[in-house]
């Protein structure tokens, strides 16, 4: 049987190698690391996670990216194997180790005798001999190879900002001042209902934070990248403190939930960071995702009480964001309509984050991998998280102003019946006949298989 080539061993990548070499097609997979690296990746391993560690909520009942994450694990995935092998303690989230995660990946796809590993970056549109490839080489995707798809698609380049978050060493940090305890003491799934670390403020704290974060020397953009906008999700923490003086205590800085020991109060502010590794020595910054220049991030975030003395492991910093504009150039089955022996997967198709790329390599991996064996692939029902993301992906989005998206309950078909009122109350419904359909649709690939 001929191979599947696979471009990039990301978090899209991986999966969908595993996805197809588990099917029983074997599989290329080219990955340019360490040959050529990007911007943000620090290791030559497959499914590096460049910022955060966190796969955000594991509540399968109550959270859309909960829902993914189950209907994931159904369906075999090598992320969430490997995830839930390596998490950290996180409350309800799923939070893990990156190093043991991203080791665990590549072994599994080094041991996997389907799966071939060619370390080389693929510099332009793939050979025509090539019949099945699925391009999954991310946000960073090579100049190269962006430009080729650029030419073959005919499309201006789609882009926008992300940022990512200093990292601190927990020995650093001054626990006279700072304390562990999760918002509202929450414990969540594996949660101890202390996972996070805690810095206060008092308003004039506060205040002094602000204002020295404001005036701090930014990156500068280049010309060509002044007019691309920023994700929203991904603010960087100046911009958002830009927009007003409570825009950070009523966001990332939100102290509600979080009782100081000192005063048996909630604070003015508190700076929240998340176990960033299995041994417990690393915490990020939530949501202080920055472009400040490294000097400075260093001099504002020491104003921090409890971060007077704190020492990083990695800073902030700022990055591009590649990704077609696949309602327009995809069709249902992440093939490009132009030249359907390419198909997308991972975050170049403009989803958002760890969880949804891998979502999609998954899909792109399973579609490719049955027609290489003769067969129609199914498509995952709208009602499911798969089927949800993907039909907003390839053509439920308005190609006109398409942007990256997470996955929310709101790409999924409105619910029959009456109204259900509270919001928890609606994900759980959502959830409910998401599992359903779910057990239909793998159950149908079982058939499938075993025709
Ligand atoms: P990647 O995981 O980036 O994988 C693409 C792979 O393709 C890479 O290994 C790369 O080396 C390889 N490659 C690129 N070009 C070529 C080529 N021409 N030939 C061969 N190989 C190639 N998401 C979150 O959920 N949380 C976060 O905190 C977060 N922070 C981010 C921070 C940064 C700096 C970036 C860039 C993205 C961030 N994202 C985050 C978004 C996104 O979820 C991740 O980028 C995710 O890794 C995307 O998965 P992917 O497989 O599509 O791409």
């Amino acid at each position: 049987m001929e191979p599947i080539h696979i471009i990039g061993g990301g978090l899209a990548g991986s999966e969908a190698a595993w996805q197809a070499a588990e099917a029983g097609v074997p599989v290329v997979l080219h990955e340019m690391r360490p040959v050529r690296t990007t911007d943000a990746h620090q290791t030559d391993r497959f499914a590096e996670l460049v910022c955060s560690n966190s796969f955000r909520s594991d509540d399968a009942d109550h959270n859309a990216v909960g829902l993914l994450h189950e209907e994931m694990r159904r369906a075999n995935s090598l992320i969430m194997a490997m995830g839930d092998r390596h998490k950290v303690p996180a409350g309800g989230a799923l939070a893990v180790d990156r190093e043991g995660f991203s080791e665990a990946v590549t072994a599994a796809l080094t041991a996997h005798p389907n799966v071939t590993l060619v370390r080389e970056e693929v510099a332009g549109l793939p050979p025509e001999d090539w019949s099945s490839v699925i391009v999954a080489t991310g946000p960073l995707t090579s100049p190269a190879l962006a430009a080729a798809i650029r030419d073959l698609t005919g499309e201006g380049e789609l882009a926008f900002f992300d940022a990512i978050a200093p990292i601190v060493y927990k020995e650093s940090i001054d626990f006279g001042v700072a304390w562990f305890q999760s918002r509202y003491d929450k414990e969540g799934p594996g949660g101890t209902g202390k996972d996070y670390i805690n810095c206060p403020m008092n308003r004039e704290e506060y205040d002094r934070f602000l204002d020295a974060l404001i005036a701090a020397p930014k990156t500068e953009f280049k010309e060509w990248e002044k007019d691309t906008p920023y994700f929203e999700g991904c603010l960087p923490i100046e911009v958002m403190a830009a927009r007003g003086r409570d825009t950070l205590r009523y966001g990332p800085m939100k102290p509600v939930g979080l009782d100081d020991p000192r005063t048996g109060r909630w604070p003015y502010a508190v700076v929240q960071l998340r176990q960033d590794n299995a041994l417990g020595t690393l915490y990020n910054m939530v949501g202080f995702q920055t472009k400040l220049k490294y000097g400075a991030q260093t001099e504002v975030f020491r104003l921090i009480p409890g971060l007077e003395n704190a020492e990083f492991a990695r800073l902030g910093g700022i990055h591009r964001n590649t990704f077609i504009n696949s309602p327009k150039l995809l069709d249902g089955r992440l093939r490009l309509k132009a030249r359907p022996s390419l198909r997308f997967a991972g975050q170049m198709t403009g989803c958002e984050g760890y969880v949804e790329s891998a979502a999609m390599g998954l899909l792109a991996g399973r579609f490719a991998a049955a027609e290489r064996k003769g067969e129609t692939p199914s498509l995952p029902p709208a009602e499911t998280a798969f089927g949800a993301l993907l039909g907003h992906i390839t053509g439920g989005a308005a190609a006109e102003t398409y942007q990256p998206m997470n996955v929310n309950f709101g790409l999924f078909p409105p619910l029959d019946g009456p109204k259900i009122k509270g919001k928890r109350d609606r994900a759980k419904a959502y959830s409910a006949r998401a599992r359903a359909a779910l057990s239909d649709w793998l159950g149908a690939g079982e058939a499938a298989a075993a025709e």
